[in-house]
């Protein structure tokens, strides 16, 4: 809990000018940017306004406050929500007791102002009855070690005096809303208050005095525990050993797509790789066991982390991968076990039914932190929120005892009805959410094309191509476009066996493990057989045949590994299939290349591993091939200008069609999709039609 203190961002160059909904955003923007402030999407700040009427054209007070979803650090004006004051207020009226708090959510929506679509928060009742103007309510570390330590409200008073208060565990809701109006009319004096196993809330009378005052109270808790954990040893001291990062990283990736195997059956899961130093500390710890056990205690948390983390048997001082692996499914299925049990423990007539019972945290001792989720984001979102969870253990076990939300209250929150609603209404996942793609080549013109597609289909996608330049500007494209969560990048050689085998490894840490592999990578060469030089010839065979043995071969042993099938689409060309004069080495190796995917679609078959191939012919448009001396050869063969090629491939082709490395991305897409799942040693041709070509 030692460290820096927060600094205070407020710009008032910045902030001048905007109306109190703009300068709400700005603050939350603020608050948002520092994870010690809130965590990923945690926390929700208000404003009361008074607005223009729409229906009136009358002044009426208006609470704005952060929506339902999305994030305090990236939220825009249309994440606010907005109600009149004087419905929230008439609620109070409807309100039949505690047993029926639920009940009120379904009135938010009848005192929207000015039909804003955002949905109002279950958090919306915390901010109305607060009587000020402006409202923070935020899930700071430092505080929530505070508000998770035993005898929080003696610690919030030695900290705080009068200026912040303490009120007990309450589910967030309707009632807590009324403690907190209740709290502020008998202490108008104070700044804030400390909810217990929750967070912190704090107001003001203008936005900045409101921003200002809950960096001041962070600060503060940041201070104490700095001086109070001085030249202690954190979480009992060092218990054990941490392993180099390099064997760190060698670790990881021989359990991750073990574990992800094991734990994808109803849906695919992509992984998340942490070994910051606070995860080292931690995992090093003598109380680590102890306190993971104890589960995570604010509610956000175990919303994504579950409850507890699985720490895996793995002993760093005397480090027995195997014996681990053989351990795995036994300590999985204890997991699901507990986890099937505290739900029937737990559940009430109401309750959801059990959701996906595997861990989403696994600690490794000595190595590092994983995370799987439905998707990337939720895993580095989960870790990041295990992240903060051993803060607030640090800082709680420091000065006290940590204590964990009591099991059926942690139930309670984790398979609420009205989280249920919000689970059952998100989209249905896209075709292949969850599904790990690499591509080499994946920085020119079908590669790229290929990895968009996956992309638009939910798949995470690591892009793999020798060209440095060109590998940076296509992953700085495509992250721009789908967002960085899911998109890689890794130089990989695929002639050199060192290179494709780390950047696999590589691949393997960034997303747990794999699902395709789109063997792309290429060239063209033309020359007639005698001048062909042992040095071009080679060139083809290397890149085109040994390339293709080599990613593949490191595909079948992570498939093998992970036990869940796998999926290879070589793209080769026409080329492969029919003769082509002037360019023996460059046919040979891809025919070659297709001769490899059909012996391998037969070794594969019975572990679920699919290969196909999709034959290109004449990509003009985006491939770099055709933008070097291949395509002045082309011209010169045919005895016509470069500009004249795409028209003569067209009108050679039997459906008059220009071919397009989106068309080769939509043939890859098929193969790779579980559309084709009875396919196998399949060739498509996207030609445009070429008899020659013909498959038999
Ligand atoms: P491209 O040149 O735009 O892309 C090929 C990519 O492979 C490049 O980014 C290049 O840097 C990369 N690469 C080359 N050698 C590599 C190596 N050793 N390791 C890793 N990456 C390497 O060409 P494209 O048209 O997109 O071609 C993609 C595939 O399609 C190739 O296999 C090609 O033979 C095949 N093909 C293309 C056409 C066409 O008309 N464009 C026709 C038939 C087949």
């Amino acid at each position: 809990m030692a460290g820096s203190g927060l600094a205070n961002l407020w710009d008032d160059a910045a902030a001048t000018g905007l109306d109190e909904a703009d300068l709400l955003v700005y603050r939350s923007n603020l608050l948002g940017s520092d994870k010690r402030i809130t965590n990923y999407g945690g926390g929700n700040t208000s404003a009361k306004a008074t607005e223009t009427d729409p229906l009136t054209g009358k002044p009426v007070e208006v609470l704005w406050v952060k929506g339902s979803g999305g994030d305090l650090g990236t939220m825009r004006r249309d994440g606010l929500a907005s109600l009149y004051m004087e419905k929230l207020e008439a609620l109070k009226g409807l309100y039949k007791g505690v047993a029926f708090e639920d009940e009120m959510v379904g009135y938010l929506p009848h005192c929207t102002f000015n039909l804003n679509p955002r949905a109002a928060s279950i958090d919306t009742p915390l901010h109305a009855f607060v009587p000020r103007k402006h409202v923070d309510h935020m899930h700071p570390d430092a505080v929530i070690a505070i508000a998770c330590a035993k005898g929080s409200r003696e610690l919030t008073q030695k900290i705080y005096g009068e200026e912040i208060g303490w009120l007990p565990w309450k589910r967030p809701g309707f009632e807590l809303g009324l403690w907190l109006e209740k709290f502020c009319r008998e202490n108008p004096k104070a700044a804030g208050v400390v909810l217990e196993s929750h967070g912190l809330f704090t107001w003001g009378d203008t936005s900045k005095e409101c921003y200002e005052t809950t960096i001041r109270i962070i600060n503060r808790a940041i201070d104490w525990f700095g001086s109070e954990t001085a030249g202690k040893p954190a979480f009992g001291g060092v218990a054990r050993k941490t392993l180099p990062a390099e064997e760190r990283r060698s670790v990881a990736a021989r359990l991750m797509p073990a574990i992800r195997g094991m734990i994808s059956a109803a849906e695919r899961k992509v992984g998340h790789f942490d070994d910051s130093d606070a995860v080292l500390e931690f995992i090093g710890s003598r109380d680590m066991e102890k306190l993971a056990a104890l589960g995570t205690s604010c509610p956000d948390h175990f919303l994504r982390t579950k409850r507890s983390p699985l720490v895996v048997p793995f002993d760093p001082a005397a480090p027995d991968l195997e014996t681990t692996l053989a351990a795995l499914p036994a300590a999985l299925e204890a997991y699901r076990q507990e986890h099937a049990a505290y739900h029937a423990r737990c559940k009430r007539p109401v309750s959801p039914p059990m959701r996906d019972p595997n861990a989403v945290v696994y600690l490794v001792p000595g190595v590092g932190m994983i995370t799987f989720a439905k998707d990337k984001a939720t895993a580095r979102v989960s870790g990041e929120f295990y992240v903060n969870a051993i803060n607030v253990m640090r800082g709680a076990s420091a000065v006290s005892e940590y204590v964990g939300l009591p099991e059926q209250e942690a139930f309670d929150i984790e398979y609420w009805v009205l989280e249920e609603a919000k689970l059952q209404r998100l989209p249905k996942p896209k075709a292949l959410a969850g599904r790990v793609a690499l591509v080499t080549g994946g920085a020119g013109g079908i590669g790229s094309a290929v990895a968009r597609r996956l992309l638009d289909d939910g798949a995470c996608v690591v892009l793999a191509d020798i060209d440095e330049a060109a590998l940076e500007a296509t992953k700085t494209e495509l992250s721009g476009r789908y967002s960085a969560d899911v998109v890689r990048g890794v130089r990989i050689d695929v002639t050199k066996e060192d290179d494709v085998i780390a950047g696999f490894k590589t691949a393997v840490l960034e997303f747990g493990g794999l699902d395709i592999l789109v063997s792309n990578a290429g060239l063209a060469s033309a020359s007639p057989i005698e001048d062909t030089s042992l040095a071009l010839w080679t060139k083809n065979m290397d890149i085109l045949s040994t390339g293709y043995f080599l990613v593949s071969r490191e595909a079948f042993r992570l498939f093998r590994a992970q036990k869940a099938g796998g999926n290879v689409v070589f793209v080769a060309s026409k080329n492969g299939l029919a003769a082509s004069p002037n360019a023996s080495a460059y046919c040979t190796a891809k025919a070659a290349e297709i001769h490899l995917a059909r012996c391998l679609a037969l070794e594969g078959a019975e572990a679920g591993i699919r290969v196909n191939t999709v034959n290109p012919d004449a990509v003009l448009r985006g491939s770099k091939i055709w933008s070097g001396e291949w395509k002045e050869q082309r011209a010169a063969a045919y005895n016509m200008s470069t500009d004249d090629l795409e028209e003569h491939y067209r009108s050679r082709s039997m459906l008059k069609r220009s071919v397009y490395p989106e068309d080769i991305a939509e043939a890859v897409w098929f193969l790779a999709s579980d559309l084709s799942a009875k396919s196998t040693g399949n060739i498509i041709n996207v030609d445009a039609g070429n008899q020659q070509s013909f498959t038999r």
